[in-house]
Protein backbone atom coordinates (compact mmCIF):
# COMPACT_ATOMS: atom_id res chain seq x y z
CA UNK A 1 0.00 0.00 0.00
CA UNK A 2 1.22 3.06 -0.98
CA UNK A 3 1.12 6.25 1.40
CA UNK A 4 0.89 9.85 0.72
CA UNK A 5 1.36 13.53 2.49
CA UNK A 6 -1.42 15.28 3.99
CA UNK A 7 -1.18 18.72 2.72
CA UNK A 8 -3.72 21.28 3.37
CA UNK A 9 -6.52 18.28 3.99
CA UNK A 10 -5.37 16.48 0.95
CA UNK A 11 -3.25 13.59 0.09
CA UNK A 12 -0.43 14.41 -2.31
CA UNK A 13 2.37 12.49 -4.28
CA UNK A 14 6.07 13.52 -3.36
CA UNK A 15 6.50 16.84 -5.84
CA UNK A 16 9.78 14.87 -7.39
CA UNK A 17 8.32 11.47 -7.52
CA UNK A 18 10.86 10.23 -5.48
CA UNK A 19 9.96 7.18 -3.57
CA UNK A 20 10.77 4.94 -0.09
CA UNK A 21 10.63 1.32 0.15
CA UNK A 22 8.30 0.04 3.03
CA UNK A 23 9.49 -2.67 5.46
CA UNK A 24 7.15 -4.90 6.88
CA UNK A 25 9.77 -6.30 9.67
CA UNK A 26 7.22 -9.90 10.66
CA UNK A 27 8.64 -11.37 6.89
CA UNK A 28 11.25 -8.61 5.90
CA UNK A 29 9.20 -7.94 2.35
CA UNK A 30 8.64 -4.32 0.93
CA UNK A 31 4.64 -4.07 1.28
CA UNK A 32 4.36 -0.87 0.03
CA UNK A 33 6.15 2.73 -1.11
CA UNK A 34 6.58 6.23 1.35
CA UNK A 35 7.23 9.84 -0.33
CA UNK A 36 10.56 10.74 -0.01
CA UNK A 37 9.45 14.34 0.55
CA UNK A 38 12.04 17.40 -0.49
CA UNK A 39 12.34 20.67 0.36
CA UNK A 40 9.37 21.95 -1.82
CA UNK A 41 7.07 19.58 -0.23
CA UNK A 42 7.81 20.58 3.25
CA UNK A 43 7.07 24.48 1.86
CA UNK A 44 4.10 23.35 0.65
CA UNK A 45 3.14 21.79 4.01
CA UNK A 46 4.06 25.22 5.64
CA UNK A 47 2.41 27.28 3.54
CA UNK A 48 -0.52 25.23 4.14
CA UNK A 49 0.07 25.71 7.81
CA UNK A 50 1.06 29.21 7.51
CA UNK A 51 -2.89 30.12 5.73
CA UNK A 52 -4.68 27.92 8.61
CA UNK A 53 -2.92 29.93 11.20
CA UNK A 54 -4.86 33.12 11.97
CA UNK A 55 -8.61 30.98 11.77
CA UNK A 56 -7.20 28.07 14.01
CA UNK A 57 -5.53 30.19 16.38
CA UNK A 58 -8.53 32.46 16.88
CA UNK A 59 -10.82 29.78 16.86
CA UNK A 60 -12.61 29.34 20.37
CA UNK A 61 -11.01 27.23 23.15
CA UNK A 62 -14.10 24.50 23.24
CA UNK A 63 -14.02 24.21 19.41
CA UNK A 64 -10.25 23.30 19.29
CA UNK A 65 -11.68 20.79 22.31
CA UNK A 66 -14.00 19.37 20.47
CA UNK A 67 -12.08 18.56 17.49
CA UNK A 68 -9.29 17.07 19.38
CA UNK A 69 -11.94 14.97 21.09
CA UNK A 70 -13.59 13.94 18.07
CA UNK A 71 -10.22 12.52 16.82
CA UNK A 72 -9.75 10.35 20.30
CA UNK A 73 -13.10 9.16 19.45
CA UNK A 74 -12.77 8.12 16.16
CA UNK A 75 -9.13 6.42 16.72
CA UNK A 76 -10.99 4.28 19.26
CA UNK A 77 -13.65 3.46 16.86
CA UNK A 78 -10.69 2.59 14.38
CA UNK A 79 -8.83 0.34 17.01
CA UNK A 80 -8.76 -2.65 15.16
CA UNK A 81 -7.82 -1.34 11.74
CA UNK A 82 -4.96 0.99 13.37
CA UNK A 83 -3.44 -2.00 15.99
CA UNK A 84 -3.29 -3.99 12.44
CA UNK A 85 -1.12 -1.53 10.77
CA UNK A 86 0.79 -0.33 13.46
CA UNK A 87 1.49 -3.98 14.40
CA UNK A 88 2.87 -4.44 10.58
CA UNK A 89 5.31 -1.57 10.06
CA UNK A 90 6.66 -1.93 13.14
CA UNK A 91 6.84 -5.32 14.04
CA UNK A 92 5.35 -5.08 17.75
CA UNK A 93 2.74 -7.77 18.54
CA UNK A 94 -0.45 -6.63 17.80
CA UNK A 95 -2.12 -7.42 21.40
CA UNK A 96 0.46 -4.65 22.82
CA UNK A 97 -0.58 -2.03 19.74
CA UNK A 98 -4.33 -2.54 20.75
CA UNK A 99 -3.79 -2.57 24.45
CA UNK A 100 -1.13 0.33 24.51
CA UNK A 101 0.09 2.22 21.56
CA UNK A 102 -3.35 3.21 20.11
CA UNK A 103 -5.43 3.81 22.99
CA UNK A 104 -2.38 5.95 23.92
CA UNK A 105 -3.08 7.64 21.06
CA UNK A 106 -6.61 8.74 21.18
CA UNK A 107 -5.80 9.84 25.05
CA UNK A 108 -3.46 12.02 23.69
CA UNK A 109 -5.78 13.86 22.00
CA UNK A 110 -8.17 13.59 24.73
CA UNK A 111 -6.46 14.46 27.40
CA UNK A 112 -5.19 17.52 25.68
CA UNK A 113 -8.56 18.54 24.19
CA UNK A 114 -9.86 18.70 28.16
CA UNK A 115 -6.27 20.10 29.20
CA UNK A 116 -6.37 23.55 26.98
CA UNK A 117 -9.89 24.42 28.61
CA UNK A 118 -8.28 24.40 31.90
CA UNK A 119 -4.86 25.76 31.00
CA UNK A 120 -4.80 29.25 32.84
CA UNK A 121 -2.24 32.02 32.87
CA UNK A 122 -0.96 34.32 36.00
CA UNK A 123 -1.62 37.86 36.85
CA UNK A 124 0.44 39.68 38.86
CA UNK A 125 -0.53 42.59 40.60
CA UNK A 126 2.56 45.58 41.26
CA UNK A 127 1.55 46.73 44.88
CA UNK A 128 2.43 50.08 45.34
CA UNK A 129 2.97 51.20 41.91
CA UNK A 130 -0.64 51.43 40.58
CA UNK A 131 0.01 48.75 38.05
CA UNK A 132 -1.25 45.15 37.35
CA UNK A 133 0.38 42.51 35.49
CA UNK A 134 -0.96 39.89 33.32
CA UNK A 135 0.29 36.69 31.08
CA UNK A 136 -1.20 36.25 27.89
CA UNK A 137 -0.15 32.40 26.49
CA UNK A 138 0.08 32.95 22.45
CA UNK A 139 0.20 30.37 20.02
CA UNK A 140 3.90 30.58 18.76
CA UNK A 141 2.76 29.83 15.08
CA UNK A 142 3.86 26.76 12.90
CA UNK A 143 5.45 24.27 14.58
CA UNK A 144 7.36 21.21 13.75
CA UNK A 145 6.82 17.98 15.30
CA UNK A 146 9.24 14.71 14.87
CA UNK A 147 9.03 11.40 16.01
CA UNK A 148 10.32 8.16 15.80
CA UNK A 149 9.65 4.78 15.12
CA UNK A 150 9.16 2.80 18.23
CA UNK A 151 5.84 4.06 19.71
CA UNK A 152 4.90 5.36 16.27
CA UNK A 153 1.04 7.06 16.81
CA UNK A 154 1.55 7.02 20.22
CA UNK A 155 4.50 9.49 20.39
CA UNK A 156 3.62 11.49 17.04
CA UNK A 157 0.48 12.36 18.91
CA UNK A 158 1.96 12.95 22.14
CA UNK A 159 3.25 16.29 20.38
CA UNK A 160 0.37 16.94 18.17
CA UNK A 161 -2.30 16.86 20.26
CA UNK A 162 -0.79 19.55 22.68
CA UNK A 163 0.64 21.69 19.81
CA UNK A 164 -2.40 22.13 18.02
CA UNK A 165 -4.75 22.25 21.35
CA UNK A 166 -2.72 25.33 22.06
CA UNK A 167 -3.47 26.91 19.01
CA UNK A 168 -0.41 26.20 16.74
CA UNK A 169 -0.68 24.37 13.10
CA UNK A 170 2.11 21.92 12.76
CA UNK A 171 4.12 20.48 10.15
CA UNK A 172 4.95 16.67 11.60
CA UNK A 173 7.14 14.12 9.93
CA UNK A 174 7.16 10.64 11.54
CA UNK A 175 9.94 8.32 11.35
CA UNK A 176 10.38 6.88 7.65
CA UNK A 177 10.40 3.57 8.94
CA UNK A 178 7.09 3.32 10.66
CA UNK A 179 4.63 6.26 8.74
CA UNK A 180 1.77 4.07 8.25
CA UNK A 181 -0.35 4.69 11.35
CA UNK A 182 0.68 8.65 10.78
CA UNK A 183 -0.56 8.52 7.00
CA UNK A 184 -4.04 6.77 8.48
CA UNK A 185 -4.69 9.92 11.12
CA UNK A 186 -5.07 12.46 8.24
CA UNK A 187 -8.19 10.70 6.78
CA UNK A 188 -9.31 10.88 10.48
CA UNK A 189 -8.63 14.40 10.95
CA UNK A 190 -10.79 15.42 8.04
CA UNK A 191 -13.26 13.12 9.31
CA UNK A 192 -13.07 15.27 12.83
CA UNK A 193 -13.55 18.15 10.86
CA UNK A 194 -10.16 19.55 11.24
CA UNK A 195 -9.71 22.51 9.56
CA UNK A 196 -7.78 22.03 6.21
CA UNK A 197 -4.12 22.88 6.56
CA UNK A 198 -4.34 22.74 10.82
CA UNK A 199 -2.03 19.62 10.50
CA UNK A 200 0.31 18.74 7.89
CA UNK A 201 2.17 15.26 7.56
CA UNK A 202 5.09 14.91 5.37
CA UNK A 203 6.86 11.37 4.98
CA UNK A 204 10.34 10.74 4.44
CA UNK A 205 14.11 10.67 5.42
CA UNK A 206 15.07 12.22 8.51
CA UNK A 207 18.26 13.70 6.75
CA UNK A 208 16.59 15.07 4.19
CA UNK A 209 12.57 15.84 4.84
CA UNK A 210 13.39 16.49 8.54
CA UNK A 211 16.41 18.39 7.58
CA UNK A 212 14.14 20.84 6.03
CA UNK A 213 11.52 21.04 8.90
CA UNK A 214 14.36 21.79 11.36
CA UNK A 215 16.31 24.34 9.02
CA UNK A 216 12.83 26.50 8.32
CA UNK A 217 13.09 29.67 9.33
CA UNK A 218 9.58 29.90 10.45
CA UNK A 219 9.01 27.19 11.54
CA UNK A 220 9.25 28.94 15.01
CA UNK A 221 9.26 25.54 17.72
CA UNK A 222 10.35 21.59 17.10
CA UNK A 223 9.22 19.14 19.05
CA UNK A 224 11.50 16.23 18.55
CA UNK A 225 11.88 12.88 20.05
CA UNK A 226 14.26 10.26 18.72
CA UNK A 227 18.26 9.45 19.13
CA UNK A 228 20.64 11.61 20.83
CA UNK A 229 23.06 12.02 18.24
CA UNK A 230 20.22 13.27 16.01
CA UNK A 231 19.11 15.46 19.05
CA UNK A 232 22.47 17.30 19.03
CA UNK A 233 22.81 17.86 15.34
CA UNK A 234 18.79 19.43 15.66
CA UNK A 235 20.17 21.79 18.24
CA UNK A 236 22.80 23.06 16.40
CA UNK A 237 20.92 23.93 13.51
CA UNK A 238 18.34 25.08 15.80
CA UNK A 239 19.98 27.88 17.51
CA UNK A 240 21.47 29.92 15.47
CA UNK A 241 17.73 30.73 14.44
CA UNK A 242 16.65 30.80 17.81
CA UNK A 243 13.83 28.38 17.76
CA UNK A 244 12.11 26.56 20.98
CA UNK A 245 13.43 23.26 21.12
CA UNK A 246 11.73 20.24 23.08
CA UNK A 247 14.24 17.48 22.88
CA UNK A 248 13.09 13.66 24.23
CA UNK A 249 16.44 11.82 23.87
CA UNK A 250 18.04 8.66 24.36
CA UNK A 251 17.98 6.31 27.61
CA UNK A 252 20.18 3.79 29.09
CA UNK A 253 17.79 3.36 32.56
CA UNK A 254 18.57 1.34 35.88
CA UNK A 255 16.59 -0.89 37.29
CA UNK A 256 17.60 -1.03 41.25
CA UNK A 257 15.90 -3.80 43.41
CA UNK A 258 16.85 -4.01 46.82
CA UNK A 259 16.09 -7.57 48.62
CA UNK A 260 13.45 -5.77 50.88
CA UNK A 261 10.83 -5.24 48.04
CA UNK A 262 7.90 -7.03 47.07
CA UNK A 263 9.79 -9.83 45.06
CA UNK A 264 6.79 -11.62 42.52
CA UNK A 265 5.41 -7.72 42.13
CA UNK A 266 8.89 -7.07 40.97
CA UNK A 267 10.06 -9.98 38.86
CA UNK A 268 6.71 -9.77 36.59
CA UNK A 269 7.20 -6.18 36.40
CA UNK A 270 11.21 -6.70 35.74
CA UNK A 271 10.28 -9.22 32.84
CA UNK A 272 8.17 -6.47 31.10
CA UNK A 273 10.08 -3.50 31.62
CA UNK A 274 12.98 -5.50 30.47
CA UNK A 275 11.76 -6.42 26.91
CA UNK A 276 8.28 -4.43 26.29
CA UNK A 277 7.90 -3.51 22.60
CA UNK A 278 10.75 -5.82 22.02
CA UNK A 279 12.83 -3.55 24.44
CA UNK A 280 12.45 -0.54 22.07
CA UNK A 281 11.07 1.66 24.32
CA UNK A 282 13.46 4.62 25.33
CA UNK A 283 12.19 4.01 29.21
CA UNK A 284 13.21 0.40 29.63
CA UNK A 285 14.89 -0.31 32.43
CA UNK A 286 18.26 -1.81 30.39
CA UNK A 287 20.90 -2.37 33.05
CA UNK A 288 19.54 -4.36 36.22
CA UNK A 289 21.39 -4.06 39.62
CA UNK A 290 20.44 -6.49 42.24
CA UNK A 291 21.37 -6.24 45.51
CA UNK A 292 24.04 -9.10 46.61
CA UNK A 293 21.94 -11.14 49.27
CA UNK A 294 19.42 -12.15 46.36
CA UNK A 295 21.21 -11.45 43.50
CA UNK A 296 21.26 -15.74 42.85
CA UNK A 297 17.91 -16.46 43.31
CA UNK A 298 16.87 -13.24 41.13
CA UNK A 299 19.28 -14.31 38.70
CA UNK A 300 17.90 -18.04 38.44
CA UNK A 301 13.88 -16.79 38.43
CA UNK A 302 14.43 -14.39 35.97
CA UNK A 303 16.10 -16.22 33.08
CA UNK A 304 13.81 -18.66 33.90
CA UNK A 305 10.59 -16.17 33.33
CA UNK A 306 12.65 -14.92 30.10
CA UNK A 307 12.71 -18.37 28.82
CA UNK A 308 9.43 -18.79 28.75
CA UNK A 309 8.88 -16.03 26.12
CA UNK A 310 7.36 -16.17 23.06
CA UNK A 311 8.93 -14.86 20.20
CA UNK A 312 6.69 -14.96 17.15
CA UNK A 313 5.05 -13.46 14.73
CA UNK A 314 2.95 -9.80 15.92
CA UNK A 315 -0.66 -11.22 14.52
CA UNK A 316 -0.25 -14.28 17.09
CA UNK A 317 -2.26 -13.80 20.20
CA UNK A 318 0.47 -15.63 22.46
CA UNK A 319 3.70 -13.46 20.66
CA UNK A 320 5.29 -11.62 23.81
CA UNK A 321 8.24 -10.63 21.55
CA UNK A 322 7.44 -9.76 17.90
CA UNK A 323 10.06 -8.26 15.21
CA UNK A 324 12.60 -5.77 15.61
CA UNK A 325 11.59 -2.88 13.55
CA UNK A 326 14.72 -3.17 10.82
CA UNK A 327 17.28 -5.43 9.56
CA UNK A 328 19.38 -2.72 10.22
CA UNK A 329 18.73 -2.47 13.87
CA UNK A 330 18.69 -5.64 14.30
CA UNK A 331 21.99 -6.14 13.07
CA UNK A 332 22.76 -3.17 15.49
CA UNK A 333 21.25 -5.18 18.37
CA UNK A 334 23.66 -8.37 17.47
CA UNK A 335 26.58 -6.21 17.16
CA UNK A 336 26.21 -5.59 20.78
CA UNK A 337 25.72 -8.92 21.79
CA UNK A 338 29.01 -9.79 20.38
CA UNK A 339 30.69 -6.85 22.09
CA UNK A 340 29.12 -8.13 25.34
CA UNK A 341 30.97 -11.24 24.95
CA UNK A 342 34.25 -9.54 23.68
CA UNK A 343 34.38 -7.73 26.83
CA UNK A 344 34.12 -10.83 28.57
CA UNK A 345 30.16 -10.58 29.37
CA UNK A 346 28.01 -13.68 30.09
CA UNK A 347 25.22 -14.81 28.54
CA UNK A 348 22.34 -15.78 30.69
CA UNK A 349 20.34 -16.33 27.80
CA UNK A 350 18.92 -15.63 24.47
CA UNK A 351 21.41 -14.06 22.70
CA UNK A 352 20.54 -15.41 18.74
CA UNK A 353 18.58 -14.60 16.07
CA UNK A 354 15.38 -16.65 15.72
CA UNK A 355 13.52 -18.12 12.72
CA UNK A 356 9.70 -17.94 13.16
CA UNK A 357 8.48 -20.80 11.05
CA UNK A 358 6.82 -19.14 7.64
CA UNK A 359 8.34 -16.11 8.29
CA UNK A 360 12.16 -17.12 7.75
CA UNK A 361 12.93 -12.93 6.89
CA UNK A 362 11.78 -11.73 9.83
CA UNK A 363 13.85 -9.55 12.11
CA UNK A 364 13.32 -11.24 15.32
CA UNK A 365 15.76 -12.00 18.06
CA UNK A 366 16.05 -14.01 21.45
CA UNK A 367 15.32 -11.82 24.34
CA UNK A 368 18.74 -11.66 25.96
CA UNK A 369 20.23 -11.42 29.38
CA UNK A 370 23.74 -10.55 29.75
CA UNK A 371 25.57 -10.86 33.04
CA UNK A 372 28.70 -7.79 32.62
CA UNK A 373 31.59 -7.89 34.92
CA UNK A 374 31.48 -4.18 35.62
CA UNK A 375 29.82 -1.20 34.80
CA UNK A 376 31.99 0.27 32.59
CA UNK A 377 31.63 -1.76 29.84
CA UNK A 378 30.14 -0.70 26.55
CA UNK A 379 26.82 -2.53 26.73
CA UNK A 380 26.43 -1.20 30.52
CA UNK A 381 27.16 2.27 29.19
CA UNK A 382 25.27 2.64 25.80
CA UNK A 383 21.96 2.44 24.35
CA UNK A 384 20.84 -0.64 22.59
CA UNK A 385 17.46 0.08 22.57
CA UNK A 386 16.42 -4.08 21.84
CA UNK A 387 15.85 -7.17 23.98
CA UNK A 388 18.77 -6.80 25.87
CA UNK A 389 19.45 -6.04 29.43
CA UNK A 390 22.23 -6.54 31.70
CA UNK A 391 22.38 -7.59 34.84
CA UNK A 392 25.16 -7.27 37.97
CA UNK A 393 25.16 -7.45 41.68
CA UNK A 394 25.61 -4.15 44.00
CA UNK A 395 26.46 -4.33 48.19
CA UNK A 396 25.57 -1.02 49.45
CA UNK A 397 23.26 2.10 48.53
CA UNK A 398 26.00 4.29 47.77
CA UNK A 399 27.27 1.90 45.43
CA UNK A 400 24.30 0.77 43.41
CA UNK A 401 23.38 4.97 43.30
CA UNK A 402 26.92 5.84 41.82
CA UNK A 403 26.50 3.05 39.14
CA UNK A 404 22.65 4.17 38.51
CA UNK A 405 23.95 7.94 37.62
CA UNK A 406 27.60 6.94 35.98
CA UNK A 407 26.22 7.05 32.57
CA UNK A 408 25.28 10.27 30.28
CA UNK A 409 21.76 9.78 29.99
CA UNK A 410 19.16 10.64 32.77
CA UNK A 411 16.00 10.05 31.45
CA UNK A 412 14.23 7.48 33.68
CA UNK A 413 15.09 5.21 37.14
CA UNK A 414 12.94 2.03 38.22
CA UNK A 415 13.36 1.72 42.46
CA UNK A 416 12.20 -1.84 44.37
CA UNK A 417 12.46 -1.40 48.07
CA UNK A 418 9.89 -0.97 50.88
CA UNK A 419 12.05 1.27 52.85
CA UNK A 420 10.57 4.63 53.01
CA UNK A 421 14.04 6.28 53.99
CA UNK A 422 15.45 4.98 51.06
CA UNK A 423 13.27 5.09 48.34
CA UNK A 424 13.09 9.26 49.34
CA UNK A 425 17.29 9.24 49.51
CA UNK A 426 17.63 7.89 45.98
CA UNK A 427 14.87 9.33 44.43
CA UNK A 428 16.49 12.60 45.57
CA UNK A 429 19.82 11.71 43.65
CA UNK A 430 19.07 9.76 41.18
CA UNK A 431 19.88 11.50 37.71
CA UNK A 432 16.62 11.24 35.88
CA UNK A 433 13.78 12.90 35.18
CA UNK A 434 11.41 10.50 36.30
CA UNK A 435 11.88 7.74 39.33
CA UNK A 436 8.91 4.93 39.27
CA UNK A 437 9.13 3.25 43.10
CA UNK A 438 7.57 -0.12 42.92
CA UNK A 439 6.06 0.06 39.24
CA UNK A 440 7.41 0.43 36.07
CA UNK A 441 5.80 2.77 33.13
CA UNK A 442 2.72 3.65 35.38
CA UNK A 443 1.38 7.43 33.43
CA UNK A 444 -0.24 10.15 33.97
CA UNK A 445 -0.23 12.65 31.41
CA UNK A 446 -0.44 15.56 33.92
CA UNK A 447 3.23 14.93 35.38
CA UNK A 448 5.96 16.42 33.44
CA UNK A 449 7.91 14.12 31.07
CA UNK A 450 11.75 14.38 29.77
CA UNK A 451 15.38 13.98 30.64
CA UNK A 452 18.29 15.48 32.00
CA UNK A 453 22.23 15.13 30.73
CA UNK A 454 22.10 13.74 27.01
CA UNK A 455 18.36 12.22 27.69
CA UNK A 456 17.17 15.80 26.69
CA UNK A 457 16.02 19.30 27.35
CA UNK A 458 12.62 20.48 28.44
CA UNK A 459 9.30 18.83 29.84
CA UNK A 460 6.81 17.88 27.52
CA UNK A 461 3.63 16.45 29.47
CA UNK A 462 0.26 17.93 30.95
CA UNK A 463 0.83 22.00 31.24
CA UNK A 464 3.95 21.92 30.33
CA UNK A 465 3.53 20.95 27.24
CA UNK A 466 1.20 23.23 26.27
CA UNK A 467 3.34 26.07 27.96
CA UNK A 468 6.31 24.68 25.65
CA UNK A 469 3.57 25.44 22.34
CA UNK A 470 2.88 28.82 24.10
CA UNK A 471 4.65 31.92 24.12
CA UNK A 472 4.31 33.80 27.62
CA UNK A 473 3.52 37.57 26.59
CA UNK A 474 3.90 40.05 29.72
CA UNK A 475 1.13 42.91 29.61
CA UNK A 476 2.02 45.63 32.08
CA UNK A 477 -1.06 48.28 32.91
CA UNK A 478 -0.80 51.20 34.61
CA UNK A 479 -3.83 52.45 36.29
P1 LIG B 1 16.35 8.99 15.24
O1 LIG B 1 16.98 10.07 16.01
O2 LIG B 1 17.15 8.27 14.23
O3 LIG B 1 15.07 9.53 14.47
C1 LIG B 1 14.00 10.19 15.09
C2 LIG B 1 13.28 11.04 14.06
O4 LIG B 1 14.14 12.08 13.61
C3 LIG B 1 12.87 10.27 12.81
O5 LIG B 1 11.65 10.78 12.32
C4 LIG B 1 14.02 10.58 11.88
O6 LIG B 1 13.66 10.38 10.56
C5 LIG B 1 14.23 12.04 12.20
N1 LIG B 1 15.52 12.59 11.80
C6 LIG B 1 16.70 11.96 11.58
N2 LIG B 1 17.65 12.85 11.18
C7 LIG B 1 17.06 14.07 11.15
C8 LIG B 1 17.50 15.40 10.83
N3 LIG B 1 18.75 15.66 10.41
N4 LIG B 1 16.61 16.42 10.93
C9 LIG B 1 15.35 16.19 11.33
N5 LIG B 1 14.86 14.95 11.63
C10 LIG B 1 15.70 13.91 11.56
O7 LIG B 1 15.73 8.00 16.32
P2 LIG B 1 15.03 6.61 16.06
O8 LIG B 1 13.87 6.79 15.12
O9 LIG B 1 16.09 5.62 15.72
O10 LIG B 1 14.39 6.31 17.50
C11 LIG B 1 15.08 5.69 18.49
C12 LIG B 1 15.62 6.69 19.50
O11 LIG B 1 14.57 7.47 20.03
C13 LIG B 1 16.29 6.04 20.68
O12 LIG B 1 17.49 6.69 20.98
C14 LIG B 1 15.30 6.26 21.81
O13 LIG B 1 15.86 6.25 23.07
C15 LIG B 1 14.72 7.57 21.44
N6 LIG B 1 13.44 7.76 22.10
C16 LIG B 1 13.32 8.68 23.11
C17 LIG B 1 12.13 8.83 23.78
C18 LIG B 1 11.97 9.86 24.86
O14 LIG B 1 10.84 10.19 25.17
N7 LIG B 1 13.03 10.40 25.43
C19 LIG B 1 10.97 7.99 23.47
C20 LIG B 1 11.20 7.08 22.39
C21 LIG B 1 12.39 6.97 21.74
P3 LIG B 1 13.97 8.94 9.86
O15 LIG B 1 13.51 7.86 10.76
O16 LIG B 1 13.18 9.03 8.64
O17 LIG B 1 15.45 8.92 9.65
Amino acid sequence: MNIQNYINGNFHNPIDNNWIDNYNPSNGEVYGQIPNSSTEDVENAYIAAKSALPGWSQTGLEERSRILIRVSELLEANLQRFAEAESKDNGKPISLAKAIDIPRAASNFRFFGHAITQFASESHESTGQQAINYTLRQPIGVVGCISPWNLPLYLFTWKIAPALAAGNCVVAKPSEVTPMTAYLLGEICNEAGLPKGVLNIVHGLGGSTGQAIIEHPDIKAISFTGGTATGTHIAKVAAPMFKKLSLELGGKNPNIIFADCDYEDMLNTTVRSSFANQGQICLCGSRIFVEATIYDQFKTDFVAKVKQLKVGHPSEADTDIGALVSKSHLDKVKAYIQIAKDENGTILCGGNAVTVNGYENGYYLEPTVIEVPNDDCRVNQEEIFGPVVTLMPFHSEDDVLQMANKVKYGLSATLWTNNLKRTMRLSNQLQSGIVWVNTWMLRDLRTPFGGVKASGVGREGGFEALRFFTEAKNICIKY
